[in-house]
């Protein structure tokens, strides 16, 4: 992956986060650019290729693009299993244990957060790893399923994964190779089913949208890594941190929608900044977090033992 012009060390950049997180509690939002790192590609970074994003109406509306839909995720979802969480994702868990951050906020559906070790983690647009029926709202997961349509398509994943590189869920490849893929519908109704995941058109349920604000109240500090922001759904966080006095950081390769409601942004990499903060924080920072309510300013106290 190209490096971005980023001459300075990002050491050296992170001063000014510091003084904003310092004995501070921090909620963190995350997107693709979290995931970079870990080989995923970001289609909204700087480097990234024009596309348009599948949306829903397609999805519901169009049996040839759902079967294409998933005879392509039959082939590529489990590449990402195959996929390792990175430093930031690391960082973030350190950040967590020493009572930095309060939770993670991720828009991504990969997972990497749950499977890097943070306990604290809301999945804002889902999963690729859970599949949900439209018509009876039935959750299954995407092992099952895949169990189901090798049956119902012996071989195909197979054949089909010759031809086929690409990471991303919704990746759009092999179009040839779909015809007479059978997709699977719901074991309990026999609705149609979808990936547990927010696509565009869609909206994020109300009540994973309240937990989400909950836990930005929860903290004194919006952390922003790794997104553009360019979807509502994330960036009403960011407006809402600023709009309650919270202050916002952001660091992001590139532009983002939220940058005017920040009070510092990083134009660097996750991982680097990340893992500096998760160096410099604790150790002057709050001891473990216990009892600390939403609302609450949790002062340091003296660190035992540090
Ligand atoms: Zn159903």
């Amino acid at each position: 992956m190209p490096e971005v012009s980023d001459v300075s060390s990002p050491v050296s950049d992170i001063g000014p986060v510091l003084d904003v997180a310092r004995g501070r509690l921090v909620t963190v939002l995350t997107g693709a650019g979290l995931s970079t790192d870990s080989g995923i590609p970001d289609y909204r970074g700087p480097d990234a290729p024009p596309r348009t994003p599948m949306t829903l109406q397609q999805f519901v509306g169009d049996p040839a693009f759902r079967r294409h839909y998933w005879a392509r995720n039959h082939v590529g979802w489990r590449h990402v299993e195959d996929v390792s969480p990175n430093a930031g994702h690391r960082a973030l868990v350190r950040l967590e244990a020493a009572g930095v951050v309060h939770g993670v906020i991720t828009q991504n559906v990969d997972r990497l957060h749950t499977r890097a070790g943070s306990r604290s983690v809301i999945d804002l647009h889902g999963t690729y790893a859970r599949v949900v029926c439209l018509d009876c709202g039935d959750l299954s997961t995407r092992a099952e399923l895949a169990l189901r349509l090798e049956a119902m398509n012996p071989g195909f994943a197979k054949v089909a994964a010759v031809a086929d590189a690409e990471i991303a869920p919704d990746a759009d490849a092999v179009v040839a190779s779909t015809e007479g893929f059978v997709v699977a519908d719901c074991l309990v109704c026999g609705g149609m089913l979808k990936p547990e995941i927010v696509y565009f058109g869609e909206n994020v349920p109300k009540a994973r949208v309240a937990e989400a604000y909950a836990m930005v109240d929860a903290a004194e500090v919006l952390l922003v890594a790794g997104s553009s922001l360019t979807v509502m759904s994330g960036l009403r966080f960011v407006r809402h941190a600023s709009r309650t006095g919270r202050p916002v950081v952001i660091v992001n390769r590139g532009r983002t929608r939220g940058d005017e409601f920040a009070a510092v942004k990083l134009d660097a990499g996750c991982s680097e900044v990340l893992g500096a903060l998760a160096d410099a924080l604790p150790g002057e920072h709050l001891p473990a977090r216990t009892g600390v309510a939403a609302g609450n300013s949790p002062r340091p106290a003296v660190l035992p033992g540090a």
